[in-house]
């Protein structure tokens, strides 16, 4: 290891900054934040740095560098265009055993500035010890997607209750403790927003602990659920709090419509169960909420994980009606829904301000008693999204066109969007069905209907690679 990571308190403590542009600006931005009391030495300022200045954020010392402007420092950063000034800010650092960095040379620094991600009281610091601080930004990444943005908030809450817990368990217990709200219901419900909840699962778990000290036999905790839309299929397209709950289950519950790439996301030892539905959907469904309260009552962080979003067309309201009445902690992840995959993949936009002003979801499988507003459907400034289309195509088309919708009403038909066998047929409501037919489209599939679905945008460059002359240039 050629440097040592610490982390230096810098509150109201005197640190020069020599240079006084972009690069200055950015380190200047950590200092501040950090509480420490800036000085910077250049002849000319940044405009923001003169703007900082002026506001007294910091004090600016309009002069080329000189070794006296280092008195009282206790860090120094050298943050010029110019080596040879750099190097001498660095000697005259050295000499009064200042620690000195010096941006992007590792030579002239005895102290090197990390990627940070902060999640302050949580800072993450990477670094690459100056070989390859591109790398270090890349690990930074990595890691910033992983940690929940509200990752410090829970250190904050963890935090401000430590003396009451300490007072309630032993040092034993207090440890198990920490880890079962770190990874458990508490952290979700922190993390997601939501403190109340959490202050309640802290005091149940408190209480289960003090039961558990007092004999170790008593009940292990009870564990929770995630409810997780895995998006239309195209694993880029989870959420990133999706990413993390996925990478903590312990037992994943997936349907069909969950792609592969999206599984290879979970942590690798998770075990995997598929409850898809196939024809005997009722007892299915059945299956799925014993198995989630049977998971959880054993202590598992079981996800669930849904195509699209859980709650559009995923029975994901009956699965937290269950849940709720067997007290069984639960968060919602919502994911991105199929419609809105398929638009963009379509490069369809859902609504415009020429085209549409709204746009309904639809269950194209209802019953034929369902009746929703059918003359509103027909409508073509009105988008409507048929969800669960393949098979009732025909009698989509005929219900439309029965409630005053024209032959030439634009439709989109949409398959397997946002995945590499994605399909897109755009057609006419007199057309779609047998277009379908010819072209063998199979589930799942969407329709989307209204002026948006003949909605293209321009291509310039589709037209210029088109064009003979872009050809010939190519050639
Ligand atoms: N909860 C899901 C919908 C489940 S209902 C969501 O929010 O997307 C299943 C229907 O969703 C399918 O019949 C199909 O109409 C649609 N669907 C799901 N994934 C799709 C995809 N990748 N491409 C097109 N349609 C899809």
């Amino acid at each position: 290891m050629d440097y040592l990571p610490i982390f230096m308190r810098l509150d109201s403590r005197p640190v020069v900054v020599v240079g006084g542009g972009a690069v200055a600006l950015r380190k200047v931005r950590w200092l501040l934040k950090a509480g420490a009391r800036v000085t910077v030495v250049a002849p000319v300022l940044h405009l923001e740095l003169a703007a900082q200045a002026a506001r007294g954020e910091i004090s600016h010392v309009e002069a080329e560098f000189s070794p006296t402007h280092l008195a009282n420092a206790i860090a120094v950063v050298a943050a010029t265009d110019d080596r040879a000034t750099n190097a001498a800010v660095s000697f005259a650092a050295r000499e009064n055993r200042i620690p000195v960095n010096a941006v992007d040379d590792a030579e002239l620094s005895t102290f090197i500035s990390p990627a940070i991600i902060d999640r302050s009281p949580i800072v993450v610091a990477v670094s690459s010890a100056g070989d390859a601080p591109v790398l270090a930004r890349w690990v930074r990444e990595q890691i910033e997607a992983l940690l929940p943005a509200r990752l410090g908030t829970l250190a904050r809450f963890m935090g401000a209750r430590r003396r009451v817990v300490q007072r309630a368990l032993g040092q034993l217990a207090r440890r198990a403790f920490w880890e079962r709200i770190a990874a458990g219901p508490v952290a979700r419900y922190v993390l997601g927003g939501d403190e109340p909840a959490a202050e309640h699962a802290l005091l149940r778990e408190l209480a289960s602990s003090q039961l558990r000290a007092a004999s170790p036999v008593a009940g292990g905790s009870v564990g929770e659920v995630y409810l997780i839309g895995a998006g239309p299929g195209d694993a880029d397209l989870l959420t990133l709090r999706a990413l993390q709950l996925l990478q903590q289950a312990d037992v994943i519950l997936y349907d069909r419509l969950v792609s592969r790439e999206v599984l290879e996301r979970a942590r690798r030892d998770a075990e995997l169960i598929f409850v898809g539905k196939e024809s005997r959907e009722h007892d299915q469904q059945e299956r799925i909420h014993e198995l989630l309260v049977r998971l959880a009552r054993e202590g598992k962080r079981v996800a669930r994980l849904k195509g699209g979003d859980p709650f559009v067309f995923g029975r994901g309201g009956e699965e937290i009606e269950v849940l709720a009445a067997h007290a069984v902690p639960y968060t919602v992840v919502p994911g991105i829904t199929a419609a809105l995959g398929a638009a963009a993949s379509a490069r369809l936009p859902l609504t415009h301000r020429r085209l549409a002003h709204s746009v309904t979801f639809v269950n194209g499988h209802q019953g034929e008693h369902a009746s929703p507003d059918w003359r509103f459907f027909a409508d073509p400034r009105h988008t409507v999204v048929f969800y669960m289309a393949v098979a009732r195509l025909p009698a989509i088309v005929a219900r439309l066109r029965a409630a005053g919708a024209a032959a030439e009403h634009p439709v989109a038909l949409i398959a397997h969007a946002t995945l590499p066998q994605q399909r897109i047929l755009r057609g006419s409501l007199a057309d779609i069905a047998a277009l379908a037919a010819r072209e063998r489209i199979t589930p799942p599939a969407l329709l989307i209907a209204g002026e948006v679905a003949a909605f293209a945008a321009s291509d310039a460059l589709a037209e210029l690679a088109a064009s003979p002359a872009a050809a010939e240039a190519l050639a």
